[in-house]
């Protein structure tokens, strides 16, 4: 309100002031002298056309420069919205980490890019009977737990997903055949040392068999998980808790 009360009163200012010089610069040119009462309608006509016409224009104006203001907010609110209904609708809400789709979608995109690495397709032991034992509650937690232990594990254009139940996935970027192992190796020892424990203090031991694959550039995802869920079959039928590439 200050500042269109300033602007008004410029304007008004300057107004009579263009009057004033206008009225002595060409009045006497005219034959006429400006004074009494010719003086007083030089001062008192640009005042009272500009102070209502200045008041008009400049409340117009502040009125516009708040609706852009507040266009401008939402826009940016609807764009964060945007932003987080995006990165919810590609997480699994237990884990946090990439749900199914978007961890083929991320795969198809890696492959498309022409890099290599490792697949390791995880399965916790023996899990049934965790949530047999200590109720699906703690099961959640244990899940939980795992997203955490594998999101912490991977880095740089790593892709860490929860494939449904109890099954996991990892792509380890550009990853050689005995990194993509000794990886495997470190998520499972990772696994095993989760400390998570009941109310009653009893605590919950963990297992993973991981099958591993390694994928050569322009791999074809669909395949690579297969191929990941064939050794990891293998790795189940060789007692768990280890790792088959
Ligand atoms: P295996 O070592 O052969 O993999 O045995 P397993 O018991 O892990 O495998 P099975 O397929 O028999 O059981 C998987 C269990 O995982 C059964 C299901 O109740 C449980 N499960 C799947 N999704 C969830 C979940 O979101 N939360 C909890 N708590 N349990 C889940
Ligand atoms: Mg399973
Ligand atoms: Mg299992």
């Amino acid at each position: 309100m200050y500042r269109i009360l300033g602007k008004t009163l410029a304007i008004a200012v300057l107004s009579t002031l263009a009057s004033l010089l206008i009225s002595f610069a060409f009045v006497p040119m005219l034959g006429g002298k400006v004074a009494g009462a010719g003086l007083v309608m030089t001062i008192v006509c640009p005042i009272a056309i500009s102070i209502p016409a200045s008041l008009a224009h400049f409340y117009q104006a502040e009125k516009l420069r708040s609706a852009n203001l507040a266009l401008a907010q939402a826009r940016d609110e609807l764009a964060a919205a945007y932003a987080r209904l995006q990165h919810q609708a590609q997480r699994d809400a237990l884990t946090g980490v990439l749900n199914r789709a978007a961890f083929m979608a991320e795969l198809e995109a890696q492959s498309r890019a022409g890099v290599h690495g490792g697949l390791l397709f995880i399965d916790v032991d023996h899990f049934k009977s965790v949530n047999d034992r200590f109720g699906h509650a703690a099961g959640d937690e244990a899940l939980s737990a795992i997203g955490t232990v594998l999101a912490g594990l991977s880095r740089g254009n790593d892709i860490v997903g929860r494939l449904g139940g109890e099954e996991f996935a990892v792509f380890l970027h550009q990853a050689s055949p005995e990194r993509m192992l000794d990886h495997s190796q470190t998520i499972r020892e990772a696994v095993a040392a989760i400390d998570l424990q009941t109310p009653a203090g009893i605590r919950i031991a963990l297992g993973i068999s991981i099958g591993a694959f390694h994928c050569a550039p322009r791999f074809d995802p669909v395949e690579a998980l297969a191929a990941a869920d064939r050794n990891l079959y293998r790795a189940k039928s060789a007692g768990r808790n280890t790792v088959v590439a």
